[in-house]
């Protein structure tokens, strides 16, 4: 099909087939960035007395595209289909363009201007420094948080009396210690809270605590199995560079409550101040807030710094950015352009001593903490699940560092296009290090702003993007954040979900990564996709099902991106996914020859590459020969009807938005959500749902969301090749895509 000249797209703007802001982008797309910018108010003129109330329109698209250089560049034309007013495809849109390979040269440059203008630091490699511990100016702590009482002042509160008499001998010392707190920061660079603990020339007493009921609040599966395996090993690596590089260590507190734990330490040892990096979990901020003014109103001092996120989710507010697209990486991309946040700042060395205390406070052992205590079967032996875990990943900071720098010597360069590749690692690897804050994000920005992959960049943006949502909605995790979608029909089904959960559902892609999961605790944000779409719209399990078991599993579990995105997957997010992966067309994607398959489902690895996705097609013959029965050595599929299964999900859906009506916004039909503030905002939508309302007997939907992939890696290399040598080509490619599914669907309204 040839793609529309400017006339037809105008024409069809005109005639109402597409709106202002689709049509702007199509003729980017056709004309180019610069001839739009130079000629297209020339373009439209004609429109100015024919027309005034669509050239207006036109006219505003283009001014906000071009009036705010930089951030304004994330309109790409590539990314860019807007719909009724609101972005329908931003970044979380990247997830197609990584199937398409179609992030053109131009994209790429355009979106590096739009990440510079989300990252404000300019400045040398850290791996060039990491390893001096200077104290130049550039690198001190900048970002004191919250010093609540800078006079220390004698502590008045309630304390049994040995406790008394060991503080008095500390009173009116000069030499008081401080308490330095680990939690979510378990490392020694770039650390802002240990390194001014340093520089108050004190001793330093480091604490862990460890309060179960605390991390891990009901229904939340904050501290699932996985992490705090982790955190057993990351606080032993830790613990030992500490000693090596200081002399000094952690004292171990298990604990019913921290407040009460960090008070009688205080007052044990007599310390003058607690300083701690913040964390933001809604729950664990309140209780650290407590803590904190109760230490204020005993005058100890309590310091409070950040460094977790690149951008504090209580800095970015959407007040000059407004709301439309939230939820999406751009427009929070906007907001943290638009807010007046705190500078980034620069890595800071590791803390040049820490001095140990003359005497430690009693402690506990790391194993006393029990967070990788294995159960035991009925006959005692132990059921060790841990061990192909431990056997695989470094768990201490410079495991973080390693991988980080692999990955921008190696994997980065594929990350644009290929990092969807399952048998193949073209991601970092270093969500855990990042959880834990064994490498802090703006080390990884520092080290990573110089490679030109602006998409890996972001992904940092997703990140606090996922924190800022959590403090909006703390209760992200379990309830939907479209209000209305509580009452969605979900099934039940028991053996599907163990199936899916064990890697046993006949769907050898799914089956793969549950597995690796299981075994690894990790799988690439492709796989996460695969195994979330099919429990949520194959399977039509609770997205919260899903949720709950990446927590468990997940090494790098975190329950503010998790519950983002199992909520934008199970439909009820702000930024609902406007793709399904089909389980045997995504395989055929990001794993053509079958490796990942045949590495992780042994049983079925003497297939041929043909069936090696869809054993169910294998001839019987050919089974036998590879040894393989069906229903027997390999499972037969938990569903066989995934075209129905599918139906029946977006049916479900359908009901739930005719149920609420006052959820749906009549002019555009997207759907509204409520804010916190109470205000009811319209959201990104998916088409196929729009359409399946008002077309509920309709056999197609030509807005299906199902990703149909690419089938040969052939094709797959050719279309990169093409698009990287032709961003014109790759973006015609688009407009033209858009405009079939257009004319499919007024031709089929017309019927
Ligand atoms: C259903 C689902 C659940 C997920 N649950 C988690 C989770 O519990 N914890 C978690 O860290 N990531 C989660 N992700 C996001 C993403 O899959 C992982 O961060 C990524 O796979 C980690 O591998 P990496 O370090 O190689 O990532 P890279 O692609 O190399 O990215 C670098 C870092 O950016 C951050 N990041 C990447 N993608 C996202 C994202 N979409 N949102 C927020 N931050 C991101 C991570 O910290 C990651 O380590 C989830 C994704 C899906 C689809």
């Amino acid at each position: 099909m040839e793609s529309p000249t400017r006339k037809e797209i105008l024409h069809n703007f005109q005639t109402g087939v597409i709106d202002a802001e689709e049509c702007f982008c199509m003729i980017v797309s056709l004309d180019g960035y610069d001839s739009t910018r130079q000629h297209f108010l020339k373009n439209i003129d004609f429109l100015r007395l024919t027309n005034p109330k669509k050239y207006n329109e036109l006219f505003t698209v283009f001014a906000n595209y071009f009036e705010k250089p930089p951030s304004g560049a994330f309109l790409d034309p590539i990314g860019c289909s807007v719909e009724n007013g609101y972005l329908t495809s931003d970044f979380g849109y990247e997830l197609e363009v990584e199937l398409a390979s179609a992030l053109s040269l131009q994209d790429q440059n355009e979106s590096l201007n739009s990440k510079a203008s989300y990252v404000s630091v300019v400045q040398e490699p850290v791996s060039k420094q990491r390893n001096t511990s200077s104290n130049s100016e550039r690198n001190q702590p900048e970002n004191v948080n919250n010093s609540f009482s800078k006079n220390v002042e004698e502590d008045n509160g309630s304390v049994t009396s040995s406790v008394k008499s060991k503080k008095r001998k500390n009173k009116g010392s000069t030499n008081r210690p401080v308490v330095y707190w680990f939690r979510r920061d378990l490392r020694l660079y770039d650390n802002p809270a240990l390194f001014e603990a340093a520089s108050m020339n004190v001793p330093v007493i480091l604490v862990f605590l460890w309060s179960e009921s605390e991390e891990d609040p009901e229904g939340v599966v904050a501290a699932g199995g996985a992490t705090k395996l982790w955190l057993h090993h990351a606080l032993n690596h830790l613990d030992k560079s500490i000693s090596d590089r200081y002399n000094n260590r952690i004292i171990y507190r298990k604990t019913q409550s921290c407040q009460r734990e960090i008070l009688s330490l205080i007052e044990e040892t007599g310390a003058k101040a607690l300083l701690i990096n913040d964390v933001y979990e809604p729950f664990l901020k309140q209780r650290d807030d407590k803590i904190c003014s109760e230490l204020q109103r005993k005058g100890i001092e309590c310091k409070r710094f950040h460094s977790y996120l690149l951008h504090e989710p209580g800095s970015v507010s959407a007040e000059s950015v407004g709301m439309r697209g939230v939820g999406s990486v751009t427009h929070f991309m906007e907001c943290c352009r638009q807010s007046d946040a705190r500078p980034i700042g620069h890595p800071l060395d590791y803390p040049p001593t820490l001095p140990k205390p003359d005497q430690f406070p009693s402690s506990s052992s790391l194993h006393d903490l029990e967070l990788a205590k294995m159960p035991r079967r009925k006959d005692g032996s132990i059921i060790d699940w841990a061990a192909p875990i431990v056997r695989q990943w470094d768990f201490g900071e410079e495991g973080a560092w390693k991988a980080l720098e692999l990955f921008l010597s190696e994997g980065v360069r594929k990350y644009e296009k290929e990092s969807c590749r399952a048998d193949h690692l073209n991601t970092c690897r270093i969500s855990p290090y990042l959880h834990f804050g064994q490498i802090s994000p703006r080390a990884v920005l520092e080290e990573a702003r110089h490679m030109k992959s602006p998409k890996f960049l972001r992904k940092l943006a997703w990140r606090d993007l996922s924190y800022w949502l959590l403090t909006l909605w703390p209760d992200l995790p379990s309830q939907p954040t479209r209000v209305h979608y509580r009452d969605q029909a979900w099934s039940r089904d028991p053996g599907h979900l163990k199936a899916w959960q064990r890697g046993r559902t006949g769907f050898p892609l799914v089956d793969a990564a549950m597995r690796q999961l299981w075994l690894e605790g990790w799988i690439n944000n492709y796989l996460r996709h695969v195994v979330a779409s099919f429990l949520i719209s194959y399977l039509r399990l609770h997205w919260v099902e899903g949720y709950r078991w990446f927590q468990d599993t997940l090494l790098d579990a975190d329950v503010a991106i998790n519950a983002m995105m199992w909520q934008n997957g199970g439909m009820s997010g702000l930024d609902q996914w406007n793709f399904v992966m089909h389980p045997v067309d995504a395989a055929l994607t990001c794993d053509p020859d079958g490796a990942y398959v045949r590495k992780w489902c042994p049983e079925i690895a003497a297939l041929p590459n043909d069936f090696i996705h869809q054993p169910w097609k294998c001839p019987p013959s050919i089974l036998r020969r590879c040894g393989i029965k069906l229903g027997e050595t390999y499972p037969n599929r938990v569903i066989s009807d995934l075209e129905g299964a599918r139906e029946q999900s977006l049916t479900d859906v359908v009901n739930v938005r005719k149920k609420h009506p006052e959820f749906v916004d009549r002019r555009t039909g997207n759907d509204l959500v409520p804010l916190p503030d109470g205000l009811c905002v319209p959201v990104i939508t998916r088409k196929e749902f729009k359409y399946k309302l008002h077309h509920p007997e309709a056999k197609d939907n030509p807005h299906t969301a199902v990703l149909r992939g690419y089938r040969s890696r052939k094709r797959d290399e050719a279309i990169a090749f093409a698009n990287e040598r032709d961003f014109m080509a790759s973006a015609m490619n688009e407009s033209v895509k858009l405009t079939e599914r257009r004319l499919k669907a007024t031709q089929y309204e017309a019927l």
